[in-house]
């Protein structure tokens, strides 16, 4: 069976990496170093729009496929059975509206769940659909999201992404957020919701980009808001435009995690005067050196330490844990990274080091 699913694989793939049984199996990273394995794809790949950067776009030629539900429910049930897969994410493009697509979307994990999957499953709700099905979505899967792919109404167009983000995009993340809210009450929906956005193919600034993601980890506290490095595709209208820097991505990552896990605010980072993070600097240290820092490790409570480059979660704990610390180098036993953090803390009163000095 799966030599004849091969085709559909391949077309209906979604970045996943090919074992020598030719199944697609995404490594979803969990956490350290840890990874699941999981069945990533979508449920059709005909769509009626036209995004530009986007390889499915309608007006081009591309081999299209789509899966039936229960045939995608089998597969997946099947795949797990034989323990290539520990769970399945499952988007789409829009092949008639965003209802009926998303119905079909329900349909197959509806009929995995009824043959007995219990696996994770994450689910991507197409922009624009009703409340009622959002909430069987919630209801079934394990993490729910929605891509906002743009940081604000501008790109839009510009994309030619013919929705609202007011309505389409940013009142369904909302609706997302706050069915998952509900569902988790009743032990559901664990892994909560996430949202997506393309890093370089429109002029979109980090600042930009920044602010959203603040407001959909504070406000709608979402688990990860993914940023995917805009790499151009053949046959697209922007074909001719250069790939995204790896390190933006990278630096608007580190940002995310300010924001999701140390308590920072949007307004908080430091931006050049055409409102980029600097890509040679963590946005961390940016924001220390910008507000000359100065922490003592003796005193400061958990979120004051948690603000110095080169202390992490669990290292403020055991600072906590540990102290008083009489001297520098004793930091390096509950995983400072002194090089990093001392320009930014005092013991005793007295700074570890000038920020000067240790610039040079
Ligand atoms: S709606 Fe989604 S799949 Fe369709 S062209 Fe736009 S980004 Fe691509």
């Amino acid at each position: 069976m799966m030599t004849l699913k091969r085709e559909k694989f391949r077309r209906l793939n979604l970045g996943s990496t090919y074992d020598q049984h030719t199944v697609p199996i995404f490594h979803a990273s969990c956490g350290g170093n840890k990874c699941k394995p999981l069945l990533k794809t979508l449920m059709t790949s005909h769509c009626m729009n036209d995004c530009k950067f986007c390889p499915f776009r309608a007006e081009r030629y591309v081999h299209r496929d789509k899966w039936e539900p229960k045939e995608l429910a089998n597969v997946a049930v099947k795949l797990w059975k034989m323990r290539k897969i520990e769970g399945v994410f499952l988007s789409s493009s829009v092949y008639k509206d965003p209802d009926s697509t998303f119905e079909s979307q329900l349909e197959a994990v509806q009929e995995m769940r009824n043959l007995g999957f219990t696996e994770y499953i994450h689910l991507k709700v197409m922009p624009g659909t009703s409340r009622d099905l959002i909430k069987q979505g919630v209801q079934l899967a394990d993490r729910v999201g929605i891509n906002i792919e743009f940081p604000n109404k501008d790109h839009y167009e510009d994309m030619k992404l013919f929705l609202s983000f007011k309505e389409d995009i940013l009142k369904r993340l909302r609706w997302v957020a706050e069915e998952v809210k509900k569902a988790q009450k009743e032990g559901k929906c664990k892994a909560g919701l996430d949202s997506q956005m393309v890093i370089g193919a429109s002029d979109e600034t980090d600042k930009d980009i920044v602010r959203i993601s603040g407001y959909i980890y504070q406000e709608l506290n979402a688990r990860r808001v993914y940023y995917s490095r805009f790499d151009p595709v053949h046959h697209t209208p922007l074909e001719g435009k250069k790939p995204e820097n790896p390190w933006r991505e990278y630096r608007l990552y580190q940002s995310s995690f300010l924001l999701r896990d140390y308590g920072f605010k949007s307004k908080e980072f430091v931006f050049d005067g055409n409102d980029r993070l600097n890509l040679k600097e963590d946005p961390k240290f940016s924001i220390a050196k910008e507000n000359d820092l100065l922490v003592d490790i003796n005193e400061a409570p958990q979120k004051e330490l948690l603000r110095v480059p080169g202390i992490g979660l669990k290292t403020a704990e055991k600072i906590i844990e540990k102290r008083p610390f009489k001297t520098m180098p004793s930091f390096r036993q509950v995983g400072v990274i002194v090089k990093r953090a001392a320009p930014f803390i005092e013991l005793s009163g007295v700074r570890q080091m000038r920020l000067s000095r240790w610039l040079k």
